[in-house]
């Protein structure tokens, strides 16, 4: 068998190999139900066992207060862009601010289906940057203030929470939930596909403020309800009953390493390695504002386009993988989430240093 490689990808992205060895383990024959999970009735006792085990986890783990409830959807991070219009634009309008592709994608969905004010969009900088808070002002007659708390494709984080006062703040915590502990009181809706720092493609979580359920329009279909998939526990229809099996393996994992706390600090220490790296260097370029830089997506060029392609080629060799930047942008893209090891991070620290020797 070919060993494992560090797999740097954007999402879906690496798994810690300890969850994907109990995977494999409970495959064919899940405890003493005779099946594996994939094969068992969503509404089976063993089954609703792993369920419930894995939304108390989930809750104890971001600390989600009472009066949230955690909804295990499907349709990517992709339909909550329209989900969260359709649910709780109540007065017809809604705040958002633009630090990327998908907080644009978020804006442009919500647009068809009422009043949306772009508060800030910072396509002027090539989204390197976060705005200040005083950058900020939002319309009191905003059904809720919309933010994407980590721009996968660029790079940059939120590093505070913007105050919306009695708005509800909606954020799209896709590419960063679970690397640190949160606030959830701060907001009304989080909401984070699953294949970037939680488990494997097919689920959505999302946890939201129990008085903006219920909100919506008639017309709204009942599968796009956030209300009815709360009243139902997600067992409307069938949910993703393998995506939500492997998250709570990875939410298991998770404990045993510390929790969040440790997490945090864990993605300090790999994104200082590497922002080390290109700060002290004539070669490599960051592309993120250093004060708005990502700890889970790092960022950067090469002087030239043929240099980058073969860093990329040349990367592979040495067990690097996945490290192209998004096809929108170019460049080069080091996707660190929890499940990348600190030994990944430096194996590639050192490939950097010896291919800017090489190529200088
Ligand atoms: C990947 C990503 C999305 C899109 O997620 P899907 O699950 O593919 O719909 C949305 N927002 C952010 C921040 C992402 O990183």
């Amino acid at each position: 068998m070919k060993e494992r490689v560090y797999n740097f990808a954007a999402g879906p992205s690496m798994l810690p190999l300890e969850v994907i060895n109990e995977l494999k383990e409970e495959l064919p024959v899940y405890g003493e139900t005779g099946m594996a999970v994939m094969e068992m009735s969503h509404r089976s006792k063993q089954y609703l066992e792993v369920f419930n085990e894995t939304k108390n986890d989930l809750k104890e783990l971001l600390s989600v207060p009472d009066d949230y409830e955690i909804l295990f959807l499907q349709g990517g991070a992709s339909l909550q862009f329209a989900m969260v219009p359709l649910n709780i634009m109540t007065t017809g309008k809604a705040d958002y601010v633009i630090t990327g592709n998908f907080a644009k994608k978020a804006a442009e969905e919500a647009a068809r289906f009422g009043d949306v004010c772009v508060v800030y969009d910072d396509k002027p900088n090539g989204y390197d940057r976060i705005p200040q808070p005083s950058e900020l002002k939002f319309r009191e007659d905003a059904s809720y203030v919309h933010i994407c708390a980590n721009n996968t494709i660029y790079g940059t984080q939120w590093k505070y929470i913007p105050e919306t006062g009695n708005i509800p703040l909606v954020a799209d915590m896709s590419s960063e939930i679970l690397s640190k502990p949160v606030d959830v009181s701060r907001y009304g809706i989080i909401y984070a596909g699953a294949q970037k720092n939680m488990g494997i493609a097919g689920l959505t979580v999302v946890i939201i403020r129990k008085d903006l359920l219920n909100r919506q329009q008639d017309r709204v279909p009942v599968m796009l309800q956030y209300g009815v998939h709360a009243k139902a526990d997600s067992m409307y229809n069938t949910p993703p009953t393998h995506a939500i099996y492997v998250l709570g393996k990875v939410l298991k994992w998770l404990k045993r390493q510390g929790g969040l706390e440790a997490m945090a600090v864990r993605s300090e220490k790999k994104a200082a390695i590497l922002y080390d790296l290109l700060d002290h260097s004539d070669f490599y370029k960051p592309h993120a504002a250093k004060e708005a830089r990502s700890l889970m997506n790092v960022t950067f060029n090469c002087p030239t386009a043929e240099l980058e392609e073969e860093f990329v080629q040349e990367a592979k060799k040495a067990g690097i993988i996945n490290i192209k930047g998004h096809r929108l942008v170019g460049g080069l893209r080091a996707s660190i989430y929890n499940a990348m090891p600190i030994e990944g991070v430096e194996r590639l620290a050192e490939f950097m240093q010896k291919f800017q020797e090489e190529n200088r």
